[in-house]
């Protein structure tokens, strides 16, 4: 009888889940089937000395369910003074609240009991110093050493952490801010940013256009700002604004060739800033304010289809959403293509297909580490466990390459304007996978079958790998190159006769990915002496270069050890940390860097990396 109990109760609550399971995202505790925000305003003081911010956060409301009278906001580790709700007389009376047992990834479900649907609500909080989004850095973690410095990184769903939201990317909405920060500091936010601003009665922002919550984003520090186009500025660092502004000139022919393919820009402004080395990704789309890694920087402007992939988000991500993390490949497949686009307008077909063939093959070697469950586009599972969700790395190149097919075999007349046809339909909307299908169907294969039929396409969506009907892309460029590398393996071409003067950056990762593992320690020591790989200002070469010294056992400690203390992109660090372990002449030294470079990275790089050596 228990049994049978339990069980009743179980179907239940699955019963009154699949009530508002239409949208529902399992990584947010909002019943945005209920309420959406519309509009967000954030009062906060920065206090660097205690690594928080505090003040309060003012949510417009918009009631869908009638019957609704809790207002359910996630947050994560976010202390809680009190709520108020605005009452029908326009005066701020206070509302009850709790916050649900904390969940570790998913943070705490604050619940604020209302007496009626007030318009407006206002959360009083202030963050806890090791808020997952924000990372707070020391002075001497900067380039001048003279100020602290602070950012966010908000997606996938730690803009939680720093405001209390309807953190999911189904809810869009408008938002301002006041920040009050201290002297001989700018602020800088994911809106409209007034350069000639000082700050005082604190830094005011306004963002017109609405946004998903991830796309928050705040940064605060010693920053200087450059103009380098009409619509275009980057903000730096004072002793890095004039190497950055350098290697962005070519925003604006970026802009305008994304504009070409896609439509109009739409968001006014394309600023972008330089962050302090410890950012752990390469580069965030937050929208008019781009947020970088400095190690794309090369000084040869050889990494900056970083740039095109961030601005490339403008469309595809920013403007047409993901309505879940489940459905990523919406976001990043689709700005993995644009990307290749871009880069082809820019700088010509043969640097684009070298381009595309070197994401090509990383992909198709990263097949190896993913398990097959999780190789797919899109999972077909319902979206109730985010557990199930494909490899988030897979669908960047996967994706773009599903497009590319049918790019290929519709033809750029046909598919260019399909294409700008989803941005401008959903613009400002989030999307889901069947949505794009059912636009993929009406708007392309249905009067064109023959471009793909049904089963190719569930293979793509949800089978593991990629299909065999694929077609690689294949340089003649990097073909050449190929005949050049085995001969220089096998030691019938001296390293003197390489080519390599001519090679672009591409060429070089495409030949160290290549030889990695296969190379002998004398190789790698010979290919060090002739072209400096060691001391490239490239940062995509010089990580390859070591990947495959420490494989092959060449000696590289001194610039490595450099490069792990001022780089703490994951990308990079997280592999040859590994790389190190798995060497047991190398282990101790790791051990050794790593003990002294913690505290150089975000925590999110710092958790990976604590990961690897845990593994050992
Ligand atoms: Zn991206």
């Amino acid at each position: 009888m228990i049994k049978k109990t339990i069980a009743a109760i179980v179907l239940t609550a699955c019963m009154s889940l699949t009530a508002h399971v239409a949208h529902a995202d399992p990584l947010s505790y909002a019943r945005y089937d209920q309420v959406r925000t519309t509009d967000l305003y954030l009062d906060l003081k920065a206090d660097f000395s205690h690594k928080i911010l505090s003040g309060y956060a003012e949510l417009t409301l918009n009631w869908i369910d009638k019957s609704a009278r809790t207002l359910v906001l996630d947050t994560n580790e976010l202390n809680i003074a009190k709520v108020q709700v605005l009452a029908a007389n326009g005066r701020w009376t206070a509302a009850s609240f709790m916050l649900d047992k904390p969940d570790a990834e998913k943070g705490r479900a604050l619940r604020i009991a209302l007496p009626f649907q007030p318009q407006k609500v206002r959360v009083y909080y202030r963050t806890a110093p090791s808020a997952a989004a924000l990372q707070w850095l020391t002075p001497e973690q900067t380039l001048s050493g003279k100020r602290p410095f602070m950012f966010s990184q908000s997606e996938e769903i730690n803009a939680r952490s720093w405001a209390p939201v309807q953190d999911t990317p189904a809810v869009r909405f408008t938002y301002s801010a006041r920040i009050e920060a201290p002297a001989g500091m700018r602020v800088v936010m994911s809106a409209e940013n007034d350069q000639k601003a000082t700050g005082a009665g604190g830094w005011k922002f306004k963002m017109t256009q609405p946004i998903p919550s991830y796309l928050l984003a705040i940064a605060i520090g010693e920053i200087d700002v450059r103009n380098v186009g009409p619509r275009s500025a980057v903000y730096a660092e004072p002793q890095r604004i004039e190497a950055a502004a350098a290697e962005m000139a070519d925003t604006e022919k970026m802009i305008a060739a994304a504009e070409g393919l896609y439509g109009p820009y739409r968001w006014d402004r394309y600023d972008m800033i330089v962050l302090p080395p410890s950012f752990p990704i390469g580069g965030m789309e937050n929208p008019r304010m781009t947020f970088v890694t400095p190690t794309m920087i090369a000084g040869d402007k050889s990494l900056v289809d970083l740039i095109a992939h961030e601005l490339a988000h403008s469309w595809s991500g920013n403007l047409v959403t993901n309505a879940s993390w489940k459905h990523f490949w919406l976001n990043e497949g689709f700005t993995t293509y644009v990307t290749t686009r871009i880069v082809e307008k820019l700088y010509g077909e043969e640097v684009a297909e070298m381009n595309l063939q070197v994401e090509q093959e990383e992909a198709l070697a990263s097949l190896a580490k993913i398990p097959a469950a999780k190789q797919a586009l899109v999972t077909r599972d319902p979206d109730t466990n985010a557990a199930t969700y494909t490899d988030s790395n897979l669908v960047y190149p996967k994706g773009a390459w599903l497009l590319r097919t049918l790019e290929q075999r519709a033809g750029r007349d046909v598919f260019d304007p399909f294409l700008r046809g989803w941005f401008d339909q959903h613009a400002f909307q989030s999307a889901t996978t069947d949505e794009f299908v059912a636009y993929l169907k009406k708007n392309l294969l249905d009067a064109h079958p023959e471009i793909m039929s049904q089963s190719e396409l569930d293979e793509w969506l949800y089978g593991p790998g990629i299909p065999a009907s694929a077609k690689r892309a294949a340089s003649p460029r990097l073909a050449a190159l190929d005949t050049q590398r085995a001969a220089w393996l096998k030691g019938e071409l001296p390293t003197a006769e390489l080519p390599a003067k001519n090679w672009i950056a591409l060429e070089w990762m495409h030949f160290l990915n290549d030889i990695d593992g296969k190379a002998t320690a004398a190789q790698l020591q010979e290919l060090d002496q002739a072209y400096g790989l060691g001391k490239t200002g490239n940062n995509e070469i010089a990580y390859r270069f070591f990947l495959a010294s420490v494989h092959a056992g060449y000696n590289v400690r001194e610039p490595l050890n450099k490069f792990l203390m001022s780089v703490g992109r994951q990308k990079f660090v997280v592999p040859l940390y590994t790389a190190l372990l798995k060497n047991p002449v190398e282990k101790d030294w790791a051990k050794g860097v790593y003990a002294k470079a913690r505290s150089h990275y975000h925590p999110v790089t710092q958790a990976s990396v604590d990961k690897a050596f845990k593994k050992q």
